[in-house]
């Protein structure tokens, strides 16, 4: 497909998907208009880049719908001085949609496969203010905390400890919380010592692992 179906297709994708749901920021708009998602996906699955759905990505991982980056990015309510982490790296297509609103994006990923390949995916277009970290992500990037915005794509059973503490002040963290069934996205917001949450919608995301994640047999 050529190029500029692509961006015809990213232009459907954005009016109809995004912005007919409700998410107005001209900024996040312009940035979903501008990522190229089908150069996250596979191969194969290319021409689905823009459907209104999730994507598997290899590594039993997927992509999510694309309303759902926008609508997680959009609850970070980044102005664009931001440093912001993401959890759960991925393909790498929401560490390129965050590098576009924020001034730096730290993302980490367990499974090495995948963070390479989202490495040097990011590298190749040029998304030179984001760094992938391969790693443990339940207990956060503490090297690069404070961070004003977290983002956490895969289903965590409560709020990891570290995620908390290595958020600013007034800082928002924006994760799914629940088991296998499916999770309540939230958003948690520092003040001093306090954190104010709330709910926002149903969502079905892969586990989070590792130490502040869900087990194997808890999960199953
Ligand atoms: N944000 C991604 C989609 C993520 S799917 C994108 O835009 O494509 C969830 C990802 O979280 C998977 O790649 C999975 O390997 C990763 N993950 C699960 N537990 C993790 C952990 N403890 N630390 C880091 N990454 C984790």
């Amino acid at each position: 497909m050529a190029v500029d179906s692509f961006a015809a297709l990213r232009d459907k994708m954005v009016t109809e998907q995004i912005e007919r749901r409700g998410v107005s920021d001209p900024r996040l708009l312009e940035a979903l208009r501008t990522v190229m998602r089908h150069m996250f996906v596979p191969d194969d699955l290319q021409s689905m880049a823009y459907d209104d759905c999730p994507l598997a990505i290899g590594s039993g991982q997927t992509i999510s719908q694309p309303y759902i980056v926008a609508l997680m990015t959009h609850l970070l309510h980044l102005q664009g001085g931001e440093n912001v982490l993401e959890i759960g790296t991925g393909s790498g297509y929401q560490a390129a949609v965050l590098s576009r609103l924020a001034r730096t994006v730290h993302t980490v990923e367990r499974f090495a496969p995948l963070a390479s390949r989202a490495r040097q995916k990011l590298h190749a277009l040029h998304y030179d203010n984001v760094v992938v970290h391969t790693h443990d992500g339940s207990l956060g990037w503490p090297e690069a905390a404070p961070y004003q915005g977290i983002l956490v794509t895969a289903a965590a059973p409560g709020p990891p400890p570290p995620l908390l503490a290595q958020l600013a002040e007034g800082g928002r963290l924006v994760l799914p919380v629940g088991g296998r069934s499916g999770q309540t996205l939230q958003v948690w917001q520092r003040h001093g010592d306090n954190y104010a949450d709330e709910d926002i919608i149903y969502v079905q995301f892969v586990p989070l692992r590792g130490a502040h994640g869900w087990s194997q047999a808890h999960w199953d």
